[in-house]
């Protein structure tokens, strides 16, 4: 029988065939005006992506080079910092932390929640040097109020630190003035492979960078800083990953009518009614969604039902499908399983594996579900969202 496989999970997310192409053709050295060509304007088409005046950096390392950079550049051993941890990313900011020695602060909550703001408010004292959170809790599907963290630390001298590397893209952000690092990685949204990373930087945040005294060399910012303002960076950068995303950001440009920010407004619509189709028809086929609350768009958590592992139909989805989903992380592991909708994907990808989902839950609770209800609820979500949008693959 035919095989197709598809990649359902949230990073590395399906690949945009015209960034694949751009990648095996990229035989270029990388001290050549032409390589420099191609890293202004990926480097240009990266802050527009992300709405900021501020400097981007690009750096050649997987999404979590960019996080450590933001630790071992702006906080010293000794310094109060908080972290909102909600799962397994969050925990993520709490070993970087503690790994350079930070006095760390831990806000955390149950997997599947977002903290409420009393919360936040309480915590986030003026003698915080930095607060690190995400803007989407990828292993548990949560979406974090970036908005309320930073109408919290308005005025005071505590940096925010946001993850956005699943945010970018599946949810509004207002960076300059509120955000002074923010993350993203090329493998999520912007539909490349991994390997490259990115973040812009404050000017307070590179104001703070002077003070700080943790060793770091690779992740050196302040001399990325330097190299990039001539379009180059400091070491040899993934050239061909370099490539790919120039190919991408002018897919993204083509979706907002030559505007790269009206592309990336597309994305995040996109995002949000497949999210919204998908959580429908989990809904109606009878299965509970993992983070009701506050859920991203950028992927829908589905707990399992009961007396079933999720390990058992993400394997079942693949062997019968080709269809990848994530199943639960950490402890989480059997106990739910992720459905990505950022970047690359459309309605015919989302209810193709919802239908293939109710098929494989069929199979493996005989007489619990109804077939069809999630498929019929996924149809209905979507004509009454259509009026709203329109696709991104035309
Ligand atoms: C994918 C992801 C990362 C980055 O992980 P890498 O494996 O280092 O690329 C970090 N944070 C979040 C929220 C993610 O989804």
């Amino acid at each position: 029988m035919l095989r197709k496989t598809r990649l359902f999970t949230p990073g590395p997310t399906p690949l945009l065939p015209a960034a694949a192409q751009a990648m095996a053709a990229a035989d270029l050295h990388h001290r050549t005006p032409e390589f420099r060509a191609i890293f202004q304007r990926v480097r240009q088409g990266l802050q527009e992506f992300m709405g900021t005046r501020n400097d981007v950096l690009v750096l050649t390392a997987s999404g979590t080079g960019a996080m450590e950079s933001a630790v071992s550049n702006l906080v010293n051993p000794g310094d109060p910092v908080a972290v909102i941890s909600a799962g397994k990313f969050g925990e993520r900011w709490v070993e970087l932390c503690r790994a350079f020695g930070c006095d760390v602060r831990v806000l955390s909550t149950a997997y599947g929640k977002t903290i409420p703001s009393a919360d936040l408010q309480r915590a986030l004292t003026p003698n915080v040097r930095a607060v690190f959170v995400q803007a989407t809790e990828s292993s548990t599907g949560v979406r974090h109020n970036v908005e309320e963290i930073a109408r919290i630390l308005h005025g005071s001298e505590t940096l925010l630190v946001v993850d956005a590397i699943t945010g970018l893209g599946t949810t509004k952000l207002d960076v300059d003035g509120k955000i002074d690092v923010l993350i993203g990685g090329s493998q999520k949204a912007l539909m490349c492979p991994p390997g490259l990373a990115f973040c812009s930087v404050s000017e307070r945040a590179w104001q703070r960078m002077e003070q700080c005294k943790q060793p770091r060399y690779y992740f050196d910012l302040r001399r990325e800083r330097k190299a990039q303002a001539k379009n180059e960076s400091a070491f040899t950068p993934s050239v061909a990953l370099f490539a790919a995303m120039d190919a991408a950001l002018a897919y993204v440009s083509e979706m907002g009518a030559s505007s790269i920010a009206g592309g990336r407004d597309r994305l995040i619509e996109n995002a949000e009614r497949l999210a919204g189709v998908t959580r429908a028809a989990a809904v109606a086929g009878g299965l509970e969604l993992f983070a009701p609350d506050a859920p991203a768009a950028a992927m829908t958590s589905v707990k399992s039902p009961e007396g079933v592992s999720a390990t058992d139909i993400v394997k079942r989805v693949k062997a019968d499908f080709g269809g990848i989903l994530s199943d639960g992380q950490g402890e989480m592991k059997g106990k739910m399983f992720r459905v990505a909708h950022l970047g690359y994907f459309d309605y015919l990808d989302t209810v193709g594996i919802l239908a293939a989902l109710e098929q494989v839950l069929a199979a493996v609770a005989p007489g619990r579900f109804r077939g069809g209800a999630m498929v019929e609820a996924a149809q209905r979500s979507w004509a009454g969202q259509k009026s709203k949008a329109s696709s991104i693959v035309d």
